[in-house]
C-alpha cells in the first residue's frame, strides 16, 4: 500500500461514526472517530468498543474507536432531538406523509397552517412532497381530505441514534436498547 492510499484510508475511517455515552451509559451523541480519538488523548473518555480497523499516525497504530464513554458526567437533561428540517425528514424516512412518495424534493408542511395558528412543533410539522404541499395549501388535512399516513410525534433520542446504525455498528445495539445486554 502506498503512503498516499494509507492517508486516504485513514481519512475515511476517521469520519466513521462513534457513539458517545454519558458516565451512566446513556447515549449522548454521535461524533466522528477523529473527535473520539482526540477526546481519548485528552483523557476525556474511555474507549468501550472498537471497530476492527486500525488507524495509523507516524508514531501510533490504534484501533478505530466505536463506542466511548465520558469520564465526567454531562448534565444533558433534554433527551430531545433538535427540531430541524433534516431531523423531520429523518423522522419521516424521507417519505411524503400525505401520499407516501419517496421522491423529493420535499418541503416541510405545517399540518395546521402557520397563518391559522399552527405552531412550529414536531406534532405540527411533516414531510410533504411539493405537489401535496401545493394541493393542501392553506387547509388542514381534514379540510383538504388528505389524511396523514401516521401521527407525527416528537422523536426521542434513542430512535434518532438507531437510525445511524449501519452494519459495522452492531456493537452499538445493546447501548441503544435494541438487544438485551
Ligand atoms: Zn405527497
Amino acid at each position: 500500500m502506498t503512503m498516499h492510499n494509507g492517508h486516504q484510508k485513514n481519512g475515511s475511517l476517521l469520519n466513521r461514526s462513534v457513539l458517545v455515552l454519558n458516565t451512566n451509559y446513556t447515549p449522548l451523541t454521535i461524533c466522528t472517530a477523529r473527535r473520539a480519538i482526540c477526546l481519548d488523548y485528552l483523557d476525556k473518555v474511555d474507549v468501550l468498543e472498537s471497530y476492527g480497523e486500525e488507524v495509523h499516525s507516524p508514531s501510533v497504530t490504534r484501533h478505530l474507536p466505536s463506542i466511548v464513554k465520558l469520564r465526567d458526567f454531562v448534565n444533558f437533561n433534554s433527551m430531545g432531538v433538535a427540531l430541524s428540517r433534516r431531523n423531520i425528514l429523518l423522522r419521516d424516512d424521507h417519505n411524503c406523509q400525505y401520499c407516501a412518495t419517496k421522491s423529493g424534493p420535499f418541503t416541510i408542511d405545517h399540518i395546521v397552517p402557520k397563518e391559522r395558528g399552527g405552531s412550529d412543533a414536531w406534532e405540527n410539522l411533516v414531510t410533504a412532497c411539493q405537489p401535496c404541499n401545493r394541493t393542501k395549501g392553506n387547509r388542514t388535512p381534514d379540510e383538504a381530505n388528505m389524511p396523514l399516513k401516521r401521527h407525527p410525534r416528537k422523536p426521542n433520542r434513542i430512535h434518532y441514534f438507531q437510525q445511524f446504525i449501519k452494519d459495522h455498528q452492531t456493537s452499538w445495539r445493546p447501548y441503544l436498547f435494541l438487544e438485551p445486554f
